[in-house]
């Protein structure tokens, strides 16, 4: 099947949505989380209380982020697109569910994706764990190779490899994981473009 004859679309968030302002490095120092280890893999794995001081400041640091988020390059345009040929469009991202939520509104896109169908840190395990896919596949009844996961990480491309979905890399200028993604677009913009 073609790209542009897909009907479910997944989008990762933080960069692929929006322009990316999470500073990474900044919140490991905060948090006291080693440069390898994985930030919500490291905050699972600590005392019940110590975890939930270190993610109640990501969530108000993550807050302040998306009331100040910006749409990425193209991205309203395409979700906008997507939305008004009655596809079904969900988010998988290891933000949370209500910052998603937040976020969405701000960027102007609101409108275009169900509650239920946007999957936060909450509602799925974090990718690339195919979890989030796998059940948004099972709400919309359809086999995970129709879905389509769009991200700007290697994380949503191997998410989309381990639920047996398509992917697709945008953002970059170049894609440094062509064995791990069906399609890419330096945006949004040229991803629609791509549809046709
Ligand atoms: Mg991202």
């Amino acid at each position: 099947m073609k790209l542009g004859e897909a009907r479910h679309w997944v989008f990762d968030m933080d960069g692929t949505l929006t322009l990316a302002v999470h500073d990474f490095p900044a919140i490991r120092r905060v948090l006291e989380i080693p440069a390898e280890a994985d930030i919500l893999h490291h905050l699972a794995a600590l005392p019940e209380d110590e975890a939930a001081a270190k993610h109640a400041w990501l969530l108000e640091h993550e807050r302040e982020l998306a009331l100040a988020a910006q749409p990425a390059p193209g991205a309203v345009e395409l979700v906008r697109a997507l939305h008004g040929r009655d596809c079904r469009l969900g988010i998988l991202t290891r933000n949370a569910h209500e910052l998603a939520l937040l976020t969405l509104q701000a960027i102007g896109l609101g409108d275009c994706f169900a509650t239920q169908d946007i999957f936060g840190r909450g509602e799925a395990p974090p990718k690339p764990h195919p979890g989030g896919l796998l059940q948004l596949a099972e709400r919309w009844r359809v086999a995970p190779g129709e879905l389509v996961m769009v991200g700007d990480f290697r994380f949503d491309l191997e998410c989309a490899r381990a639920a047996g979905a398509r992917s697709v890399l945008v953002n970059l200028a170049e894609n440094p994981w062509p064995e791990l993604s069906d399609g890419f677009a330096r945006d949004c913009a040229e991803l629609l473009g791509q549809l046709g």
